[in-house]
C-alpha cells in the first residue's frame, strides 16, 4: 500500500493536509455533510477518491454507482484502506481511513444496490477525486430540492411540469426506519414523510421558484395530511439540502404569515433519501390521468 500511494500520489502522501473547520468536523469530529450537498455525490468520472486528510488512495470510480441516497456510494474499497468499526450503539458500522483515522461515513450491507450488496456512504468532503490521465471530470450544474406536501403522486408530477427540472422522484425522509416499504410508511408510525427528490439546474430555475411552486402546489396550512390523505406521512415539509435553501424556505413561510396563512410547513434538515417502490413513480404519467390531491393555488 505504501509502495502504491508513493508511486502514484507522493505530493498528497508526503503529508498531512490542513483541513478547513467543516473538513475538521466531518474527519476528525464524525460529522456528517448534508445529503445531496457534496461534489462528489454524482461524479462518475474515472478516476480515485484520496483521504482528504492523509492523501491515501480509499476508493476507485470503478466501485462507485449512483444510490439515490445522498452521499458518494462505493460497493468496495482499494484493499486494506478503509477500517470499518462498529458504532456504539452497535446499529451502524462506521469507516475510517485505515491510513490516518479520518471518519469517512458508515457501511451498509444487505440493500441489494449492486451485486456486491455493500454500500460505503462517504463524506465528499472526506475525499479528494483525482481523474485518470486525460480525463476531464464532467461536473453538471445540478442542485437537489426535497419537498414533501401529501401524496407524492401529486407532488412528483406538479414539479416535473416546471421548466429547469432535470429529474423527480418519490420517495421518503425523515424516520427511523432503513429502507422502508410504503406499507411501512403508510402506517404513520415509522416518522417518514412522502417526499420528493427534485434534481434540477439552477441556471434555469432558481430554488426560490420551486419552493414557491411547491407553497401553491399543496395546502401548507393543513397539519399532517392534505386533502383527503391523513397522517402524519402527508405532513407538510422542506428538507433543505444547502443553507441557501433553508434560508429561501423560511423567508417564503414568513411571507405567507404575513400575508394572513397559519403555515404549519416544518423546515428540516435533508437525511437520507429512500426511493419508493417503482409502482409510485411516474404514477399519473403512467397512468395517464392527473392528481385528485393536488392542483395550483395562487397565494404569494
Ligand atoms: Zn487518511
Amino acid at each position: 500500500m505504501a509502495g502504491f500511494r508513493f508511486k502514484l500520489f507522493p505530493y498528497l502522501a508526503s503529508t498531512m493536509n490542513s483541513l478547513t473547520d467543516f473538513e475538521k468536523h466531518v474527519l476528525l469530529e464524525k460529522g456528517t455533510e448534508l445529503p445531496f450537498s457534496g461534489e462528489y455525490c454524482d461524479l462518475m468520472s474515472a478516476g480515485t477518491y484520496l483521504c482528504k486528510q492523509c492523501g491515501t488512495p480509499l476508493y476507485r470510480s470503478t466501485d462507485k454507482f449512483r444510490s439515490s441516497c445522498g452521499w458518494p456510494s462505493f460497493d468496495d474499497e482499494i484493499p486494506g484502506a478503509v477500517k470499518r468499526t462498529p458504532d456504539a450503539d452497535g446499529k451502524r458500522t462506521e469507516i475510517t481511513c485505515a491510513h490516518c483515522d479520518g471518519h469517512l461515513g458508515h457501511v451498509f450491507e444487505g440493500e441489494g444496490h449492486t451485486p456486491k450488496n455493500t454500500r460505503h456512504c462517504v463524506n465528499s468532503v472526506s475525499l479528494t477525486f483525482v481523474p485518470d490521465e486525460g480525463e476531464v471530470p464532467a461536473r453538471a450544474s445540478k442542485e437537489t430540492a426535497i419537498f414533501g406536501g401529501g401524496c407524492f403522486w401529486g407532488v412528483e408530477y406538479m414539479m416535473q411540469q416546471q421548466p429547469g427540472v432535470l429529474s423527480v422522484e418519490s420517495g421518503y425522509m425523515g424516520g427511523h426506519v432503513r429502507q422502508p416499504s410504503y406499507e411501512q410508511v403508510r402506517t404513520g408510525t415509522t416518522g417518514h414523510a412522502e417526499v420528493v427528490k427534485v434534481e434540477f439546474d439552477p441556471a434555469k430555475v432558481p430554488y426560490e421558484t420551486l419552493a414557491r411552486l411547491f407553497f401553491e402546489i399543496h395546502d401548507p396550512t393543513q397539519a399532517d395530511g392534505q386533502g383527503p390523505d391523513i397522517g402524519h406521512q402527508y405532513r407538510s415539509v422542506v428538507c433543505y439540502t444547502t443553507e441557501a435553501q433553508r434560508e429561501t424556505a423560511e423567508k417564503l413561510v414568513q411571507e405567507l404569515r404575513a400575508k394572513g396563512y397559519h403555515v404549519v410547513t416544518s423546515i428540516e434538515r435533508a437525511h437520507t433519501f429512500w426511493p419508493a417502490e417503482d409502482y409510485h413513480q411516474n404514477y399519473y404519467a403512467n397512468k395517464g390521468t392527473t392528481p385528485y390531491c393536488h392542483a395550483y393555488t395562487r397565494r404569494f
